[in-house]
């Protein structure tokens, strides 16, 4: 209930109590004499407490409405289905094409709604907020043209219009926005700021409303503060169950460093956030986690993050050192790619700082030639670092209609060569869950090399990486190619996509 609202209501508990009271009042007073003191006694008894009574009555609506107001507004479970945006396309152009495709979706829904005689606004801007969250966006926007209003979405800094709304129900959408924010309906011509709070899938929102006028009605922007994030959760990610535990008690480790490789829109920084979601579970909120990031991708609220930016000469070494004046237990930077960064993260892993970071290189074993050539003295490297990651993205298969599938002659003999099993793998089929493609989601194909003193020993006397990946292999690690049959032997993808993704 609105403000406006809560006045009528006053209105007309008052109206009504001065009509019981004239009322009362005119027959009381029929009779001369002693029935005439008689009725103003019975005015100045029983009508005042009533009057009063009512005016009571009307403030406690007014106070029980504001407190329902102030309660955060659940959206809907909405009726359409929105394509999957899973964690793990966070970067590069299977984003941006995964969000376009669900604001394709959106936006033809809400056109659907939008085009009825008499369109549900409530319901169309709890669906309209519910796809601004889900589809990643910072700000919605909603413009008045001359011809009808523009609705769009800035979803990682780019503006896509999702749909244009009819002219004619304009004031009703604004008049919406106001009701949830508790702004005037009445005043138009004047600039306004306001925010109301939304309860997500992904947590707790503080949507930021600012309306201007204009030439063609009041233009609005609204602007998704997450106050809560739900970070990507490690299991997920692909890890299998027994390299989950073991990367889970790396994590735990008080010092060192942890550093994943693999080229862009891999997913590095997705498996690193889960990391730390991992470490704040496990250790508590009393854990300081500090990330510094180019561009911070989540606002996680326990986090303390900084923004490095090069153009004013603010690098991820000199953000990095003036975290580290901070004294936190773990520390995220975003990538190593210069030799001050490295060194400094080196130290850091040395003096009581967990630090996860990422780095550009083939593979686990190839992370340690690449920190070398940037300057690293081997023996810091050594024994500063835990372990080395390298991770690929291949498509997920849909879960929901994969079947069995003969393996091919080429992948048969592609096994054979690698030294790996053949047996039973997946192929993809179609169903109504994956949109008829097969394929639903991500999962991403894991190599682990845990730093054993053999491994250090290697590291310190400077040895080629291919035989550092000989060494790894023989203390345990399970290399990509390998990792990607298994994956796809449980049938979280196709051979086909792994020989893609991991090449071999
Ligand atoms: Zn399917």
């Amino acid at each position: 209930m609105n403000r406006a609202a809560r006045v009528l209501w006053a209105v007309a508990g008052l109206v009504l109590v001065a009509g019981f009271a004239s009322w009362v009042y005119r027959h009381a007073s029929l009779g001369a004499g002693p029935a005439m003191k008689l009725g103003g006694l019975y005015l100045q008894v029983a009508v005042t407490p009533l009057l009063l009574g009512s005016v009571g009555l009307a403030l406690v609506l007014g106070v029980a409405s504001r407190a329902v107001d102030a309660l955060p507004r659940r959206v809907a479970a909405p009726p359409l289905k929105l394509p999957e945006l899973s964690p793990l396309a966070a970067d590069g152009e299977d984003r941006a094409r995964a969000v376009r495709e669900m604001l394709l979706v959106l936006g033809r829904h809400l056109r659907g709604m939008a085009a009825r005689n008499e369109p549900d606004i409530i319901g169309f801007m709890d669906q309209l907020m519910d796809g601004a969250i889900r589809s990643g966006a910072s700000d919605v926007h909603i413009h008045p043209l001359e011809t009808g209003t523009r609705i769009a979405f800035r979803v990682h800094g780019v503006l896509e219009q999702v749909l244009v709304f009819p002219r004619e129900h304009h004031p009703r959408l604004i008049n919406r926005v106001k009701v949830l924010s508790r702004l005037p309906l009445y005043q138009l011509d004047k600039p306004q700021d306001g925010h109301f709070p939304l309860a997500t899938q992904d947590g707790p929102a503080d949507i930021r409303v600012s309306i201007l006028p204009t030439n063609h009605g009041e233009s609005v922007a609204l602007r998704i503060a997450r106050t809560g994030v739900r970070l990507p959760q490690l299991a997920a990610l692909g890890f299998p169950p027994a390299l989950l535990e073991q990367y889970q008690r790396l994590l735990a480790l008080p010092q060192g460093l942890i550093l994943v490789a693999g080229a862009t829109g891999s997913g590095k920084t997705t498996s690193l956030y889960a990391s730390l979601g991992h470490i704040q579970q496990t250790r508590g909120e009393l854990t300081r986690i500090a990330t510094i990031e180019d561009p911070i991708e989540f606002d996680v609220p326990l986090f303390a993050q900084t923004q490095v930016n090069a153009e004013q000469g603010f690098t991820f070494a000199q953000g990095l050192r003036a975290v580290l004046r901070q004294d936190p237990n773990v520390i995220m930077v975003g990538e190593i790619r210069d030799p001050e960064t490295a060194r400094t993260a080196i130290q850091a892993g040395m003096s009581g700082h967990l630090l996860l970071s990422t780095i550009h290189a083939n593979s686990a074993a190839g992370v340690f030639n690449r920190l070398i050539e940037m300057g690293v003295e081997p023996f810091l490297l050594a024994s500063a670092t835990a372990a080395t990651l390298s991770q690929r993205l291949a498509r997920g298969l849909c879960p929901h209609c994969r079947t069995e599938m003969p393996l091919t002659p080429e992948d048969a003999v592609r096994l054979d060569a690698a030294g790996l099993e053949r047996g039973t793998f997946y192929g993809p089929v179609g169903c109504e869950r994956c949109e008829g493609s097969g394929y639903l989601g991500r999962t991403a194909i894991y190599e682990m090399l845990a730093v054993t003193p053999a491994i250090r020993e290697a590291i310190n006397a400077k040895v080629p990486s291919d035989r550092i990946q000989e060494l790894a292999r023989r203390e345990g690690m399970v290399p990509l190619l390998a990792a990607g049959v298994e994956r796809a032997r449980a049938g979280a993808t196709t051979l086909r996509e792994v020989f893609r993704v991991v090449g071999g």
